[in-house]
């Protein structure tokens, strides 16, 4: 139990446990970071050790009653805002709402999970309640990137950004908490990127590793197929609002895989090793200059995905943008 369950984060877990035991805790937080992450998961364990009766031990403990709350999702004192969109009403009901005294803890807590959803005049709103919080309130907002928010929300809040775990991490406890085989865990852990979220994802849904193939293979054809029939295989690919980072991190680690067998021809140092045929193929055709130029163009994109524009235009730039690039030979 504990925060010994948050993968990695180490710097932050220790901050927040300090500030939990000093009670020092602050009003509003900013929990951000790439959904692959978990950001939502590290919101909830952060509310459950704040709520958590034990301030000795592990915390949160795991074992008593608010500890056991938060866990079944009925406690009094968090409540969870899911909604991918959040209107002005629902954030002045939260300003109503943060005001009246807890039921059974010292503090209130809303945990937001997609605070990029906050519309303006939500987010606006929002400022009042985090000008003038009362003394037991807690906010937590999560988001894909702090920039999806607006800078006075930013600077209201302490930021805790999530970053990548450590391969062998995620590879450790892929073998060893979640009990896959070592050849299993190895590749998850590669393909992961640091995210164990995602590892799990390669793990055990069926729809990851199609998208995987498919998109790679989009790559390959995109020069002989042309924008709009790429554009449509793009959209085949039906990506979801939460599955945008996803679908850049592969094109990420695909295109420094292009360069990597470029530079190499060694399919041991790939990612994506077994998607060797379409890297030398799409390698063979593509220049040093080109492909440099299509990892910008993604990073461009996971910048935009940050700050919450929609999937579909994200894809139709990427599409666009990555043809123009590995046209540059
Ligand atoms: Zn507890």
């Amino acid at each position: 139990m504990g925060f010994s369950t948050v993968l990695g984060q180490d710097y932050l877990k220790n901050k927040v446990l300090r500030q939990i035991k000093g009670n020092t805790l602050s009003h509003a937080y900013l929990i951000y970071g790439n959904p692959g992450l978990d950001p939502q998961g590290f919101a909830k364990i952060f509310a459950q050790g704040i709520l958590c009766k034990e301030r000795a031990g592990e915390i949160p403990c795991g074992k008593c009653i608010p500890c056991k709350k938060v866990l079944g999702d009925n406690h009094e004192d968090l409540k969870v805002y899911p909604e991918e969109t959040l209107k002005v009403e629902e954030i002045r009901n939260l300003e109503k709402d943060i005001h009246i005294k807890p039921y059974s803890a010292g503090k209130k807590i809303y945990i937001i999970n997609h605070g990029e959803g906050i519309t303006p005049q939500g987010q606006n709103a929002l400022l009042k309640t985090l000008e003038e919080p009362p003394s037991f309130g807690i906010i937590l907002i999560v988001a894909r990137g702090k920039e999806a928010l607006l800078p006075t929300i930013q600077s209201r809040c302490q930021g805790l950004g999530l970053k990548p775990v450590a391969g062998e991490e995620i590879y450790e406890a892929l073998k060893n908490s979640w009990g896959y085989p070592e050849e299993k865990a190895r590749e998850a852990s590669k393909i992961a990127g640091g995210k164990i979220k995602t590892a799990l994802r390669f793990l055990e849904d069926e729809d990851f590793e199609n998208r995987r193939k498919q998109l790679f293979y989009l790559y390959r054809q995109m020069e002989e197929k042309g924008i709009t029939e790429s554009m449509e295989a793009m959209e085949k690919l039906s990506v979801e609002k939460d599955q945008i980072e996803e679908v850049l991190d592969l094109s990420l680690s695909f295109f420094r895989d292009l360069l990597l067998y470029k530079e190499l021809q060694d399919p041991r140092w790939l990612i994506h090793g077994d998607q060797e045929k379409i890297i030398q193929d799409l390698g063979k055709k593509s220049g040093f200059k080109g492909i440099l130029k299509a990892l910008e163009e993604v990073e461009k994109m996971q910048n935009y995905a940050r700050a919450n524009v929609s999937p579909k235009s994200i894809l139709e730039m990427l599409v666009l943008n990555v043809h123009q690039a590995l046209s540059d030979k």
